[in-house]
């Protein structure tokens, strides 16, 4: 991959990133230290939830959630096809069933298809912050009050949103952040989980390390000394190392920056690209009401039947001025491993399918310069117009 090419999102690190890191090298804990207890405090404070759990990736985080409501076999959890795979397969993780509902035209699912997928099976929904915009939480709240259900949030695009005043974190029962590069601050791997309820956080802090406990409080068999460990559920090793939550807790201090930075390249974005939109030539991304996007991405959609390039094409002329697009996402219910196991097809999830047809995602990051956004502005308007 030649790397002069703009692409849709990446990291940004600098010295003190780098200082905090080589500190942590240096140190006598590259895990199990005190990096991710402090890492895990900042978040919490940032997010506004009680409790905060990291762990070694946002699918990780996912998997965790799933567990600490719990999610089981027979169980069902109604998603958005319109997501990247693992936040459905950490339901499968489980051995529990992803009940896909459509979308709606912000890429968010619809919590008017959600109602029509309830089923005694139902356990809980898990809902996605497509393109860092707050799902519709007040909605998908009330029906998983009225239905007895746990509201998960996939919060991997969102962290630094707001929904009314609210950061995203201090919302859903379980709210699950990734840490991944293209992402608002990065760890490298790493994701965590937030949530207010000290059940769940119990179980998040057992699944995370093996199922065991060293806690005198909780064990079961009679008190033997201070070595004594004892595992009660079959948990795994999720575990964030001091090195990454090291350069997280260094990440965190420039969030607000980055957010900014993310803010104002979408917000140009759509200032020149709307006469586009006048054309019903595209859609811009929109923003709930009483929301604040965090701008993982700048979803644009494209009405191909009006333009000269096809989505391929376009795709390429591009490419060959030095821009990678990405497109978010091919629809899960249409991986071929989701559609011969659930026996899904084309035309199951119109608006998700749609959605995917006309998308492509601008670069947002926060190094991107003004002379590159503009490069980016004028490219689309050439291809896009030209006819
Ligand atoms: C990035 C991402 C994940 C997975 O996060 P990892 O840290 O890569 O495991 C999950 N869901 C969504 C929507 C994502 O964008």
């Amino acid at each position: 991959m030649k790397n002069d090419f703009i692409s849709y999102s990446k990291q940004t690190v600098d010295d003190d990133d780098i200082k905090s890191v080589v500190n942590v090298l240096r140190s006598p804990f590259l895990t199990q230290g005190d990096r991710v207890p402090r890492f895990e405090k900042d978040l919490s404070r940032i997010t506004k939830s009680k409790y905060v759990v990291a762990v070694n990736s946002g699918t990780a985080a996912l998997h965790a959630a799933c567990y600490a409501c719990g999610i089981k076999s027979g169980d069902e959890v109604i998603t958005t096809p319109l997501t990247f795979a693992a936040s459905a397969n950490c339901i499968i993780y489980l051995g529990a069933t992803p009940i896909f509902a459509d979308c709606d035209n912000y890429g968010l699912l619809d919590p008017e298809k959600v109602i029509k997928k309830i089923s005694r099976k139902t356990k809980a929904l898990l809902t996605v912050d497509y393109g860092g915009c707050p799902s519709h939480l007040k909605e998908l709240r009330q029906i998983a009050n009225r239905y007895n259900l746990i509201l998960i949030e996939d919060a991997a695009h969102s962290l630094g949103a707001t929904f009314k005043g609210k950061p995203v974190g201090s919302i859903a029962d379980l709210t699950c952040f990734s840490f991944h590069p293209v992402k608002l601050i990065t760890t490298s791997e790493g994701g965590a989980v937030a949530t207010n309820k000290p059940q769940f956080y119990k179980k998040l802090l057992l699944f995370r390390n093996h199922g065991i406990t060293k806690n005198r409080n909780e064990f079961i068999s009679p008190y033997e000394g201070p070595w004594q460990q004892e595992m009660h559920i079959l948990g795994y090793n999720l575990r964030m190392t001091d090195i990454q939550a090291a350069l997280g807790i260094s990440q965190l201090k420039k969030m607000k920056k980055f957010l900014g930075l993310r803010t104002a390249i979408a917000r140009s974005y759509t200032r020149n690209l709307q006469k586009l939109q006048e054309n019903e030539l595209i859609d811009l991304p929109k923003v709930t009401s009483n929301t604040t996007s965090a701008w993982h991405l700048y979803p644009l959609r494209i009405n191909f039947n009006k333009t000269k390039y096809s989505k391929k094409q376009l795709f390429q002329k591009f490419l060959e001025n030095g821009v990678r697009l990405q497109v978010h996402y091919p629809p899960i219910h249409l991986h071929p491993y989701y559609n011969k196991k659930y026996n899904l097809k084309k035309g199951d999830f119109p608006n998700a399918e749609r959605f995917y047809n006309q998308e492509i995602s601008l670069p947002v990051f926060p190094a991107l310069t003004k002379t590159q956004r503009n490069k980016v502005i004028s490219l689309v308007e050439k291809f896009i117009i030209e006819n």
